[in-house]
Parts: C-alpha cells; structure tokens; sequence
C-alpha cells in the first residue's frame, strides 16, 4: 500500500492512499488542480480514484470537493452529518447527491479490495471521523483533527505500519501567539486539534516493530514549525514508556502546500 500527502496542514488536507488495483482521496480541501499535480506525482489522476473520502465539513477538508466532485465521478464517502455539512457550504457549487455513499462512525466498508474502518473522532463538526485502511497484512492509518486521542483512537491506531497523524501547535507558540482567546480555547479544548506533545504521547504508546512510518500532519501555520513539531514528537517517544528510540522510526513532517515524497508498505 501507498501513502502519500498531497497537503496537509490547517489551510489544506488531501491525502492518498492505495495499492495496484484501488486509489483513494481522503478529503479534498485544496484545489482540483492540486490535487492532480500530487497524483501525477505518483503517476496517478483523477481518472484512476475509486473513492474520495471526506473526514468533516470543515473548508479544510472539503474547499475543492465541489471541482472535484463535477471532474472526478468516484462516489464520496462521508457520515450523514458531514454530507449535510457539505450541502450547507455555501461555495462549493453544484454537488451530486447521487455521489454520495453514506457510513457510520465505527463501520468498516470496502472499497474494491482496501478494507476501510472509519473511527468517530472528537472535533466541532457534525460527525467528523477518521479512517484507516487495510489490505492483507499491511495497515495505514490518515487521524487529524482529533481534540485529543479517545482510548478507541488509541485502540484503531494500534497495528499500523504507516500513521499520518495530527500534530497541530506547540502549545506555548499558540498560548503566547495571536489568535483571540476563544479560539485559542477552541484549539486546545476536546474537541480542536493535537499538540505536538499529546502527538508525539500518543506516538509513544503506539510504536512497535512493524510501524514503520510516521507523518506528522495538519500542522498549524501560525502556531507550529515543522521542526518543532519533528523534535517534540521524537522526545516523547524516545522517552516514552517504550523500548524504542525515535530514530527507529522513519519520521517525517508533511508538507502544508506541497505534495511529500510517497511511502510504500
Ligand atoms: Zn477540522
Ligand atoms: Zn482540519
């Protein structure tokens, strides 16, 4: 299986992952345009996706669904709370019902033969959710946007041989930096987005022999440095309650505007 970020970060998210035979897009928040540039990457286009997936309704994740979705007929899977999300933005244009398969928080579903889980997630959106992807014995998981990591997070997360995972703010950039205090608040409370330190924790508990690659994604511009974000997170697994040291790891911080180089497991 593949990974690849096309964009991540918190003004855009699209990822892909797939095997030979089945592609998918996991959001679509940044520009069709984009989103080709990245496939062509891997020598992929839209033509060969099989599925977009949508994690929540917030325009991070869904700005370009509209192009998208009029250029590229692969059926788009949300919750019925993100599809609802979706049809209330206002600027996305004409959007198909009929392209839509709708699934539940919790539900596992197939797409051709990729096995995927979607996890419930605690973020302010509607239904958002996360997901991981499994074909045989090779697992990847795609997890932003998460307040903090619920034990069932935690529990989905485990077995991995690749986690793109969310490592939002250095939480003294963002204390100490400009946003108004409501939003500071949003982004620190249960329901915003994962500090480095709560990644790299988080990481620390999840490592074992077969968990290859770790991206860190969906990194805040205003209230986090790629490198910040690499440091922390590889302090808090080589300290970690583990027997691993983070240089056993390939870590790696996804680019916010540019497509990072593909993983393959
Ligand atoms: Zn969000
Ligand atoms: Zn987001």
């Amino acid at each position: 299986m593949k990974l690849l970020s096309i964009a991540s970060g918190s003004s855009g998210n699209c990822i892909y992952v797939g095997n030979n035979n089945t592609s998918i897009l996991i959001d679509a928040g940044i520009s069709k345009k984009r989103i080709e540039e990245g496939l062509s990457t891997i020598g992929l286009s839209l033509r060969d996706m099989d599925a977009i997936l949508v994690t929540h309704e917030h325009a991070d994740h869904i700005s370009g669904l509209g192009v998208l979705s009029r250029a590229c007929y692969a059926p788009i899977y949300t919750t019925i709370g993100t599809k609802a999300g979706i049809f209330s933005a206002s600027n996305l244009g004409k959007i198909d019902e009929e392209q839509f398969v709708t699934i539940a928080a919790g539900e596992d579903f197939l797409i051709n033969d990729i096995s995927v889980h979607a996890m419930r997630i605690s973020h302010d959106a509607n239904d958002p959710v996360a997901y991981t992807f499994h074909d045989g014995d090779k697992h990847i998981a795609v997890a932003t946007d998460m307040g903090y990591m619920t034990d069932e997070n935690e529990q989905q997360l485990r077995g991995m041989n690749a986690i793109l995972l969310e490592a939002n703010h250095d939480l003294n950039m963002l204390q100490v930096g400009p946003y108004p205090y409501y939003l500071k608040q949003r982004i620190m409370g249960d329901k915003g987005h994962l500090s480095n330190e709560s990644a790299g924790r988080a990481l620390s508990r999840l490592v074992h022999d077969d968990l290859k690659h770790i991206v860190l994604g969906h990194l805040s511009h205003e209230n986090n440095y790629p490198q910040l974000a690499y440091e922390a997170v590889r302090l808090e697994i080589t300290m970690g309650d583990n027997p691993y040291n983070a240089s056993d790891f390939d870590i790696r911080v996804a680019a916010r505007k540019e497509p990072g180089r593909c993983i393959e497991i």
